[in-house]
């Protein structure tokens, strides 16, 4: 394995497994924090990561509606499992904000606002439904004519290396979306495993950014050759054939919107227990609710800024009351949202095929299948 000559952008490259935490430690030393996936309350989260045994390595995952188990499938792969229910946008877009904060003596009333000092975070193993979903909440809280403060400060110094999927979980669709099984642009340096449980054990790399081909200096590596570049197209296109849903997009916008009082919405809404689960996991969804707080002797006063979803009863709450007083209608606002209007909004799908929701909704409600049950009975006129 060669670690003198200079790696160039847009190259790709094999590296053993154990050469993995050369990578790791080079990004370290760059002054990054690293973040990736680790086996916490039987599940997979996103915390700090600087060895390569923190990874879920011999783990994978049953994901159904409702249903997540990981369960050890032995043997050596480093990204045998799919996505958790905690995402990086917990990382980058906060749940809980103080937004500013008052005190009250003799002298008068003194005002802060907290400063958010830039972050350096690495994301290691970033899927590349997630690597979608950033850049989809970019186009919201880091651009626009309100950019996120907080949000940018955390975005703006960001490394991701992605892992391109070698396997699907049940859940997943990001081939209907396009935002998967692999990364074509976007991240630092993209991974995919090879031959995992096996000899030939191994990782191609893909540089995509400076910063990213700076850090593949550090580390051991060969030129990759067609073998790997072939595995590489055929592992991904396995997982293409294994996931677990599917999503007709065409004319989606056309069709959801054509359909609001499909008997469907009703149907649902007899299932969904207005939890709010499903928009909590989604990588996507940004709502935020502002809370004011303060103490019992007035000394002390607070706003806070805190996730909230469109299924709760007071997150359209008007003068008048709630404006989304059903389930049927805050359902439908949030599928509508994420497969139709978001294109209105923002110019993309508010969706990218991550299948949290499914995972996750206790009662295993599927967009997929909802959408395709309101397209199976299409009430527009003449289809
Ligand atoms: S709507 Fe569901 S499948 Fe789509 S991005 Fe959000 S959580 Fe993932
Ligand atoms: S669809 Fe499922 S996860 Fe979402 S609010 Fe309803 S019950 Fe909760």
């Amino acid at each position: 394995m060669d670690a003198v000559s200079e790696p160039a952008r847009g190259e790709s490259f094999v590296l053993e497994p154990r050469a993995l935490q050369a990578l790791l430690d080079a990004i370290v030393a760059e002054g990054y924090q690293i973040r990736g996936p680790l086996v916490r309350d039987h599940a997979v989260c996103l915390d700090e990561v600087t060895r390569v045994e923190q990874l879920p390595v011999g783990w994978t995952d049953e994901q159904e509606g409702g249903h997540y188990r990981l369960t050890r499938r032995g043997g050596s792969a480093l990204f045998g499992c799919g996505v958790g229910q905690d995402s990086w946008k917990r990382l980058l877009h906060r749940p809980l904000a103080l937004l500013w904060s008052a005190e009250r003596d003799d002298g008068g009333l003194a005002l802060s606002e907290p400063h958010e000092e830039p972050a350096r975070f690495a994301f290691f193993g970033v899927r590349p439904c997630d690597l979608a979903a950033i850049n989809i909440q970019d186009g919201i809280l880091a651009a626009g004519r309100y950019p996120d403060p907080f949000y940018r400060a955390r975005r703006q110094g960001l490394l991701t290396v992605v892992a391109n999927c070698t396997s699907a979980g049940g859940t997943c669709f990001c081939a209907s979306m396009g935002t998967g099984p692999r990364a074509e642009s976007g991240f630092d340096l993209a991974l995919t495993e090879l031959w995992p449980d096996t000899a030939n054990h191994a990782l191609l790399v893909e540089t995509g950014s400076d910063a990213g081909t700076r850090l593949l200096a550090a580390v051991p590596r060969r030129p990759a050759g067609d073998p790997e570049r072939r595995e590489a197209d055929e592992a991904t296109r396995r997982a293409v054939e294994q996931m677990g849903r599917r999503l007709d997009t065409s004319d989606i916008h056309g069709m959801l919107m054509g359909n609001l009082e499909h008997p469907r919405w009703a149907e649902v809404a007899r299932r969904c227990l207005a939890c709010g689960n499903c928009t909590l996991v989604c990588p996507t969804c940004f709502c935020t609710n502002f809370e004011d707080g303060g103490d019992l002797e007035l000394r002390h006063a607070e706003r806070t800024r805190r996730w909230d979803s469109c299924f709760t009863l007071g997150f359209t709450r008007l003068h008048g009351g709630p404006v989304r007083r059903k389930i049927r209608s805050r359902y439908r606002q949030w599928m509508t949202h994420k497969l139709a209007t978001w294109f209105d909004q923002f110019g993309t799908s508010g969706c990218v095929g991550c299948g949290r929701c499914i995972t996750w909704c206790p009662v295993g409600i599927d967009l997929t299948e909802e959408s395709a049950a309101i397209r199976a009975s299409d009430g527009r006129s003449g289809r």
